[in-house]
């Protein structure tokens, strides 16, 4: 338990800077939980030739237009091609992917700044002897 204990101490630092980060983490974690049909990377709308020597795309150097979602998987890049008529209902799905990925990085980065404050805040003097 006194493990517990100090986990709950990195945090506790005092002043508005503190409370601010404080407010905006838990602001954070009320409005996410993991949403699970989210899709992580960037849908974009890329062209590339289909590849029949007959197809107006063999002259058009621009192809045909493909959505494609690109992402990481194991620390590999990935690209899926996306058919048109999925393009639109797959949107929001990646943008609530990236809002959370942002919220859990922002609620990690308060979580950081909370424990720093708390380190310049705490002196010597008051740290407890085990
Ligand atoms: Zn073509």
């Amino acid at each position: 338990m006194c493990i517990i204990t100090r986990m709950d101490d990195w945090y506790d630092a005092r002043g508005d800077a503190a409370a601010r980060l404080r407010q905006r983490k838990y602001a954070l974690l009320r409005r996410f939980s993991i949403p699970a049909d989210a899709l992580p990377g960037s849908l974009a709308l890329t062209h590339r030739r289909c590849g029949r020597p007959t197809c107006h795309c063999a002259r058009d150097p621009k192809g045909h237009p493909v959505w494609s979602l690109t992402f990481m998987v194991n620390g590999k890049k990935r690209v899926e091609w996306i058919p048109d008529e999925w393009a639109e209902q797959i949107r929001p799905l990646v943008e609530q992917g990236r809002e959370f990925k942002d919220a859990v990085a922002e609620v990690f980065a308060a979580n950081a700044q909370l424990l720093a404050l708390r380190r310049q805040q705490s002196t010597p003097r008051r740290r407890k002897k085990p």
